[in-house]
């Protein structure tokens, strides 16, 4: 039973992390799991964990712990992962390139099905799983017939918000942002931003508190 579908986004990413480790403890033959092992796992703490997935509902018996096979499938069917994600992904340079031939992406049930590029030079090419590059001009009609439900942006930032605002006059609403840069967000829409430099100022700051301490 769902208790509430507003799940808090930070819980969500923890509990799609849950998700990952219980996959790899049922590939084990693990039947059952603990709060306690699961948080030693990813990281967190059992309070954490029991709060994170109370928000799916009743599992764990106390004392006993988790069902992993049963918890699985309530995360997956909760969170979407049970079922497949079409994508379509704008700006085929080298990260658009290796976006799209990661095999994780297939694996958690999100597929490419269309990618677009300005470059005419680029039109026509075909990308690791068999899709082929079209000019921007068919991407409305594209994502329509195809029903694609999730856009990617790899373009230059100078071009991503032009293409966040195509990608929503198309229909989308979700948009995984890959360009560094902060894009303007219309109303129903959701746009989650990687930027893996923010990431790695994390990594400098704590390089440089360690040189502090030396
Ligand atoms: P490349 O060397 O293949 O051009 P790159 O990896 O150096 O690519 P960028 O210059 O960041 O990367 O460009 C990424 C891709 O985005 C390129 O394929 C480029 O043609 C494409 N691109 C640039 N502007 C736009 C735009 N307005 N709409 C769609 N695609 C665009």
């Amino acid at each position: 039973m769902v208790k509430n579908s507003k799940i808090p986004s930070a819980s969500l990413e923890r509990v799609a992390l849950y998700l990952r480790c219980l996959e790899e403890i049922k590939s084990k033959g693990e039947i059952v799991i603990s709060s306690e092992r699961l948080a030693i796992l990813c990281r967190t703490n059992p309070a954490q964990v029991r709060k994170d997935l109370s928000y799916f509902g009743e599992f764990g018996v106390r004392g006993i712990g988790y069902d992993v096979d049963e918890l699985i499938k309530s995360i997956k069917r909760i969170i979407g992962a049970d079922r497949e994600w079409r994508l379509c992904i704008v700006g085929i340079g080298n990260l658009g390139l290796a976006l799209v031939g990661h095999e994780n992406f297939r694996k958690r049930g999100y597929r490419f099905m269309a990618a677009f590029d300005i470059d005419p030079e680029k039109y026509g090419m075909e990308l690791p799983n068999g899709i082929r590059i079209q000019p921007l001009s068919e991407m409305r009609d594209t994502i329509k017939r195809l029903e694609i439900q999730i856009g990617l942006i790899t373009t230059p930032p100078s071009a991503a918000q032009e293409i966040a605002d195509m990608l929503g006059d198309a229909g989308l609403s979700m948009i995984l942002n890959f360009s560094p840069i902060q894009l303007r967000q219309k109303e129903g829409c959701i746009i989650e931003n990687v930027d893996f430099t923010v990431k790695l100022d994390n990594l400098a700051y704590h390089l440089k508190e360690l040189e502090q301490d030396e």
